[in-house]
């Protein structure tokens, strides 16, 4: 129980307190937020504190004792008050006239007032008595100096008075909600006013709230909707985690199918269109659902989630991140032609008693060498499996110094797919500096990758991505 109320009180917020002013009659004194009193304290000068101008305006945690000492003349004496910081604001916990300063009678009533963690005690000043003559900005009444107060805001001193709260004013610096009607005000649109239940603390706040406020910072150019996923319009969404529908303007589609995003694959070999169908590979991320089971060509790659499925592109957009593609998955109508093609390719690489080996070699150009992968599977990560291949090497054709000649050779078998990457002459002209710089092995040379499959005449061919994909689907089960 003791515990709970120690923990709130940690977490309460500051209050804001006024700290008494110099009464009149009094020819000096001062005011102190007592952090600490030491065993041998006797005197004033043995507090520790935090100094305060009186007729301050400043927030304190709850509980914290502020000492205030007024000195008057004729006949010299010392009023002495104690006041404690509560939740309803400056409560009055000792009060001693003295014809002497405070003594170590009245350090030793303080010490029993102070708080267990007064030590931590911090102070935020929100206002102080205006320096100068000015008038009150809220009521317009005329504030001789050190009569009103002067606010601290971002955008300098606002002077009001005393019982006055502080209108908006200014121009609001940075955007933010509104602190009205919680919609977004855009930096320098708006004006300022003070945070609620935040003292000293000011928000953006419309000159007119809207009828239909943004929640968030407007996007300006058109998007996909990360609810409902369809088009928002340049200029009329907002974002926030991602962008949205106006409130209330989400028009989530009746088809029921599915809608993603995904990045273009960058090395794709023709441009995505609306309209078109697309075999794609997909990988939920943190916190989105899997694809359902049973769509058109979906076929799951791995427990993850990750799957490849027919996804008919419903928009294209292209950003300085690359191009994304807004798509559905595909009906089983718009997927027939696709799934008919690839059932096409998967006939064409079937196995059918072709047993030729053929020879891939690659010959090595200052140094670069290719490789040869068999592609095996598909990887979440890397989009395929590849199982690189050890080359038998062959030095009889090399020049002196090794630079052209060498020759690499890797046998093919039919019935599988393999990746191939051979260097590409000529190398750069500068490469035996390059090598110089960066290192023995650094690449002086293009590269060209191709997938490839062996015919059953024994002939090597180009494939294409695609066909390695319904080579794929269908590999395990003539392979098992
Ligand atoms: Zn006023
Ligand atoms: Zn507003
Ligand atoms: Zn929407």
């Amino acid at each position: 129980m003791n515990g709970t109320r120690t923990t709130e009180r940690a977490a309460a917020p500051p209050v804001p307190a006024d700290i008494p002013g110099t009464p009149s009659g009094a020819v000096s004194g001062w005011r102190l937020v007592v952090t600490g009193i030491s065993a041998r304290a006797r005197a004033a000068r043995d507090l520790d504190g935090l100094w305060l101008t009186p007729g301050t305006r400043a927030a304190l945690p709850d509980g914290a004792l502020v000492l205030a000492v007024d000195v008057h003349d004729a006949p010299r004496r010392w009023t002495i008050t104690a006041l404690r910081v509560t939740p309803g604001g400056l409560e009055e916990a000792g009060r001693w006239q003295r014809r002497s300063p405070l003594g170590p009678r009245e350090v030793t009533a303080l010490r029993a007032l102070l708080a267990g963690d007064a030590a931590g005690h911090t102070v935020r000043v929100l206002a102080e008595p205006n320096p100068a003559p000015a008038v009150c900005r809220s009521c317009g009444e005329a504030l001789p100096a050190g009569q009103g107060l002067a606010h601290r805001t971002p955008a300098g001193p606002v002077t009001t008075c005393r019982p006055c709260p502080v209108p908006p004013f200014g121009v609001n610096p940075d955007a933010g909600r509104c602190a009205d009607c919680s919609g977004w005000v855009t930096a320098g649109e708006g004006l300022l006013a003070p945070a609620p239940g935040a003292p000293g603390r000011y928000r953006p706040v419309h000159h007119n709230c809207p009828d239909q406020p943004l929640p968030g910072p407007p996007l300006r150019a058109a998007t996909w909707c990360t609810e409902c996923r369809t088009t928002i319009a340049a200029g009329t969404g907002y974002w926030d985690r991602g962008p949205h529908h106006a409130p209330g303007h989400c028009a989530r589609p009746d088809d029921g199918l599915p809608r993603w995003s995904l990045r273009v694959p960058a090395r794709e070999s023709t441009d995505w269109a609306p309209g078109q169908v697309r075999r794609i590979r997909h990988t939920p991320t943190a916190g989105e659902p899997a694809l359902p089971e049973g769509l058109p060509g979906g076929r799951i790659l791995a427990d993850t989630g990750y799957m490849t499925v027919l996804a008919h592109v419903l928009d294209t957009r292209t950003t300085s991140g690359g191009t994304f593609a807004l798509v559905r998955a595909a009906t089983w109508m718009e997927a027939v032609p696709l799934l008919a093609a690839e059932f096409d390719q998967a006939l064409a690489t079937r196995p059918d008693g072709g047993t030729f080996l053929a020879r891939q070699v690659v010959e090595r150009i200052c140094g670069d060498t290719g490789w040869v992968a068999e592609i095996t599977g598909h990887d979440p990560r890397h989009g395929l499996t590849r199982k690189f291949l050890r080359p038998q090497t062959d030095y009889d054709q090399a020049d002196a110094r090794g630079h052209r000649g060498v020759l690499d050779a890797w046998t093919l078998r039919p019935r599988r797919v393999y990746e191939v990457s051979s260097p590409l002459g000529p190398p750069a002209k500068d490469w035996r500096a390059v090598r110089a710089r960066l290192g023995r092995r650094a690449r002086v040379t293009a590269e060209h990758r191709a997938f490839v499959r062996v015919t059953a005449e024994g002939d090597i061919v180009e494939i294409t991505e695609e066909e390695v994909q319904a080579w794929l689907a269908v590999a395990l089960e003539w392979m098992s």
